[in-house]
C-alpha cells in the first residue's frame, strides 16, 4: 500500500521509447504510435523494473530484448489503420499492367517440357463446382498464397515431397522434401488474470460501460485522441532468457539439438535433418544472447499476460491428403514437441508469476481464474498442455536454405529445378523471425520486387551488350 508506480510523461517516452533516426519517412506502410496508453502501462514497466527486466530503448535499434511500447500499423496523423490495401493496391490500381481477378483460386501452376522446368501459366477457378481457366505468365510466376496455401499448390503442381504426392498419384516434377516440412510458428499461450481493482479501466470498459465507450468515442472523432486509438496490448515485453534465468543447471540453458522430436516426414529425408541441425545450432548460440528475446509477454492491460515463444525447436508440417486443391491442407503444428519449447514456456509462465506478484502489478490486484497463484511446475505443465496454440505467425514451409539441407527457394527466391517459379511470402524464412511476422512479410515482398527489378535490369544490359557485339 502507499505505493505508486513510476509515471512517465509524455515528454519522456519519446526519447526513451522511440528513436525516429531508425525509421524511415517515405514507405508505403504507416508504422506509429497511439496517442493513448492505458495508465497500466505505467505498472507494466514499473513490475519490469522491479525485476531487472530493461526497458528497451526500441525493438527497431536491433536490439530488441526488453520492455517496450509495440509500434503499430496507424497513421500518426489519423490515428487509423493502415494496411496492405492503402500501402500498395490502392496508389497502383490504375496502372495499366495490374491486374487482380477476385473470387478467384489458383489451382496449379502450369510448366512446359524441359530439363529445368519453365513455369508458363496457372490454372485458376471461382471454385470447386467452377470451371477451370488458365493465364499464361511471359516471364515468370510469382506464388504468395502464405506458409500453408504456398506449399499445397506446390504439391498440387507436382513439387514436394516424393513420400506425400506419390500416394495421391500426383506425378513428381521435381523432389523437393523441404515442401510443407519446417513449418515454424510462436506456441501461443493465452493467459487471464483479471485485474479486480475498480479504478482499473481497460478494454473491456468498451463494452461494460457505455457512458465510457460513448465519451471515447466522441473524443476520437473530434481529436482523433483519446482510449480509442490505444490498443489494448500497446506495452509489452520480449524477455531474453538471461533476463528471467540464471539457473545454470536448467534443462533450457544445457539444451543440445538431439533432432529426436522432429515429425515423422523427416524419418528418411537426410537433407531435411541436415537442415534442421544447423537451424537448431544457430538458435541455441543465438537464443544464450543476452539481447535475443527468447519468449513474449503480450500485456492487455486488463490482466492479460499471453506468452508465446519466439524461437522454437519444434517443427511441424502441412501436406495436402487428396489431389483436389478444394480441401484444405492437414496442418499439424507441433507446438512444443521439442522439450526444450516445453520447459522455456514453464520459465514463461513462471516469469508470469513473478510479474503478478511485484508491486506494481499487485496494485492492479490480479486474480487467478485458470492459474493458481502459486501453482507448482506439474500444473504449469497441466495448463500448457490444454492450452498452447497458434500465433498465427506460420512460416518457412518453402525455406530458403541451399537444396543439401532441405531448402525449397534459392537466395533468388527461385524454386529450386524451375526457370521461373519464385515464391514470395512467410513461407521462405529458414527458421520464424523472434518477432511479429507482418512487418518481415512486407520486408520479404519489398527486396523481393529489388531482386525481380535487378534481374530484369541485368538481363536488358546483357540483351544490349549482346546485340552491340
Ligand atoms: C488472425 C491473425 C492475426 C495476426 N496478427 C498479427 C499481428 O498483430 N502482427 C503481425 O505482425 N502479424 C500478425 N499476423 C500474421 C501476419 O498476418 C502474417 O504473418 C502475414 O500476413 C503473412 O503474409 P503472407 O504474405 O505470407 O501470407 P498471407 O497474408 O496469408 O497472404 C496469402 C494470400 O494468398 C491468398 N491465397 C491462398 N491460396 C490461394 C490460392 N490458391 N489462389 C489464390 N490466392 C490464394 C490468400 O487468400 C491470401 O490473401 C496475424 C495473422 C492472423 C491470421
Amino acid at each position: 500500500m502507499g505505493y505508486t508506480p513510476k509515471i512517465y510523461a509524455d515528454s519522456e517516452i519519446e526519447p526513451r521509447f522511440q528513436n525516429s533516426s531508425v525509421h524511415g519517412k517515405t514507405g508505403p506502410i504507416h508504422v506509429s504510435y497511439p496517442n493513448f496508453y492505458w495508465p497500466q502501462a505505467n505498472n507494466w514497466f514499473a513490475a519490469l523494473e522491479e525485476l531487472n527486466i530493461p526497458l528497451s530503448a526500441e525493438p527497431n535499434e536491433g536490439l530488441e530484448a526488453g520492455g517496450y511500447f509495440l509500434p503499430l500499423n496507424i497513421h500518426p496523423d489519423n490515428q487509423t489503420r493502415w494496411d496492405a490495401r492503402r500501402g500498395y493496391y490502392d496508389p497502383n490500381v490504375d496502372r495499366r499492367n495490374f491486374n487482380v481477378q477476385v473470387n478467384s483460386y489458383v489451382t496449379k501452376v502450369l510448366f512446359d517440357d524441359g530439363e529445368t522446368l519453365n513455369a508458363t501459366g496457372v490454372e485458376f477457378s471461382s471454385g470447386p463446382d467452377g470451371s477451370r481457366k488458365t493465364v499464361y505468365a511471359r516471364r515468370e510466376v510469382i506464388m504468395a498464397a502464405g506458409a500453408i496455401h504456398t506449399p499445397q499448390l506446390l504439391e498440387l503442381s507436382g513439387i514436394g515431397q516424393r513420400d506425400v504426392l506419390e500416394p495421391l498419384e500426383i506425378p513428381v516434377l521435381i523432389s523437393l522434401p523441404g515442401v510443407g516440412n519446417n513449418l515454424q510458428d510462436h506456441a501461443m499461450l493465452r493467459l487471464s488474470y483479471d485485474y479486480t481493482n475498480s479504478s482499473v479501466r481497460d478494454i473491456n470498459d468498451f463494452f461494460l460501460n457505455s457512458t465510457f465507450n460513448d465519451e471515447s468515442a466522441a473524443e476520437f472523432f473530434a481529436s482523433r485522441t483519446g482510449p480509442w486509438t490505444g490498443k489494448p496490448s500497446g506495452a509489452v515485453a520480449f524477455p531474453s532468457l538471461r533476463q528471467v534465468t540464471n539457473d545454470t543447471s536448467s534443462r533450457i540453458l544445457r539444451a543440445q539439438s538431439l533432432g529426436d522430436h522432429l515429425p515423422s516426414t523427416y524419418a528418411n529425408e537426410s537433407t531435411l535433418r541436415a537442415g534442421f541441425e544447423i537451424q537448431a545450432q544457430n538458435l541455441l548460440k543465438d537464443i544464450d544472447h543476452r539481447y535475443t528475446p527468447a519468449f513474449e509477454i503480450l500485456n492487455d492491460n486488463a490482466g492479460g499476460l499471453h506468452l508465446a515463444l519466439m524461437r522454437p525447436l519444434s517443427r511441424g508440417t502441412t501436406h495436402i491428403t487428396t489431389a483436389d486443391p478444394f480441401e484444405l491442407p492437414s496442418v499439424d503444428p507441433r507446438w512444443l514437441q521439442d522439450p526444450f519449447d516445453f520447459d522455456l514456456m514453464i520459465l514463461a509462465m513462471q516469469t508470469n508469476q513473478r510479474i503478478l506478484k511485484t508491486r506494481a502489478i499487485q496494485q492492479l490486484q490480479p486474480s487467478y481464474p485458470e492459474v493458481s497463484e502459486d501453482a507448482d511446475v506439474e500444473q504449469l505443465a497441466a495448463v500448457i498442455r490444454t492450452g498452447t496454440g497458434t500465433q498465427f505467425h506460420y512460416s518457412c514451409t518453402a525455406a530458403m536454405l541451399p537444396r543439401h539441407l532441405g531448402g525449397v527457394v534459392s537466395d533468388q527466391l527461385i524454386v529450386y529445378g524451375t526457370n521461373n517459379l519464385r515464391i514470395v511470402d512467410t513461407s521462405i524464412y529458414p527458421m520464424v523471425p523472434g518477432a511479429h511476422t507482418q512487418a518481415v512479410a512486407f520486408g520479404t515482398a519489398e527486396k523481393a520486387a529489388d531482386i525481380i527489378k535487378l534481374t530484369r535490369c541485368v538481363g536488358f544490359l546483357s540483351f544490349i551488350m549482346n546485340t552491340q557485339g
